[in-house]
């Protein structure tokens, strides 16, 4: 497993190789992260997995200060798995050296769910994969669905740009159903059994819905029920077609989205 520092080894490195694949993360390396690593393994030459905590994708300062980081823990998992090939840790100014103001922005009707909550950070995430993409030049770049949101606008971006292909990897959860994240180390045994309960009411609610509800009327009664059981601030939960993201009332080709907060941490999900 071959650490690259900068640009410069990077370009050196991969010249060799067009069958890349490529999985970025922010780093906390978890098991979700090496199911995307393992999945490139097995559909490319070669995998590269970059580490950047993206500032420009954080509309919360408070967020981007206590973001777990631990790269020696993080290239110590990755060694193990020894599934990657190759390590990218760029510096802001690997990333940001071209200074040309991003031209991304989010078209009226993507501007929903995470978009709506937090101005700003799909432009950021955009942008950084835009330059991610543009450096490392990867044949495939693996994501994963538990941010669905971002792995459409992404793909739907990346697509449309480059040879690129963004392909979408299944959530992997730990053994009470929660959906793995980095964040999930900012929270104590307490708040991860509250987010074992949520995922297991939020089964229940998507077996509740059937075509003939009020779709939105049930679900806003079902999010304040959440609401006042376990104490949470949720931003929203909505049910939404998997393939244009509008909002959907049927279960077919949907998913039941949510984000809220615990123990002032943002989890998302969907099922
Ligand atoms: P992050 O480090 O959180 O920015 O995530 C890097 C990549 O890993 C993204 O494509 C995420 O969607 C993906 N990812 C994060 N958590 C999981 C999970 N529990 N299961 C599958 N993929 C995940």
């Amino acid at each position: 497993m071959k650490i690259l520092l900068n640009n410069t080894s990077l370009i050196e490195s991969l010249r060799p190789f067009n069958d890349l694949g490529f999985v970025p993360t922010m780093g906390g390396i978890h098991k979700g992260h090496l199911s995307l690593i393992n999945k490139s393994n097995k559909f490319c030459k070669k995998t590269i997995v970059s580490i950047f905590i993206n500032p420009k994708q954080f509309n919360n300062k408070r967020d981007l200060k206590s973001y777990p980081r631990n790269i020696k823990k993080d290239l110590k998992i990755l060694k193990k798995s020894k599934k990657v090939d190759f390590v990218y840790l760029p510096k802001f100014n690997d990333i940001y050296q071209n200074k040309k103001k991003p031209k991304i922005k989010l078209i009226k009707k993507d501007k929903i769910l995470c978009a709506k909550f937090r101005k700003g950070h799909f432009e950021g995430v955009l942008d950084v994969m835009n330059r991610l993409t543009k450096i490392v030049n990867p044949r495939k770049i693996f994501m994963g669905e538990k941010d669905f949101q971002q792995l459409y606008l992404v793909k739907k971006l990346l697509e449309k740009n480059y040879k690129t292909k963004v392909i979408p990897c299944k959530t992997i959860r730990d053994n009470n159903k929660v959906a793995l994240s980095s964040r999930n180390y900012l929270l104590n045994k307490y708040n991860l059994a509250t987010a074992a309960n949520v995922f297991k009411k939020l089964q229940n609610i998507k077996k509740k819905i059937t075509n003939n509800k009020n779709i939105s009327n049930f679900l806003r009664f079902e999010k304040n029920k959440l609401r006042n059981n376990y104490k949470i601030k949720i931003d929203y939960l909505e049910l939404r077609n998997i393939n244009n993201l509008k909002p959907s009332n049927k279960k077919k080709n949907s998913r039941l989205f949510i984000a809220y907060y615990l123990n002032n941490v943002r989890l998302i999900d969907n099922i």
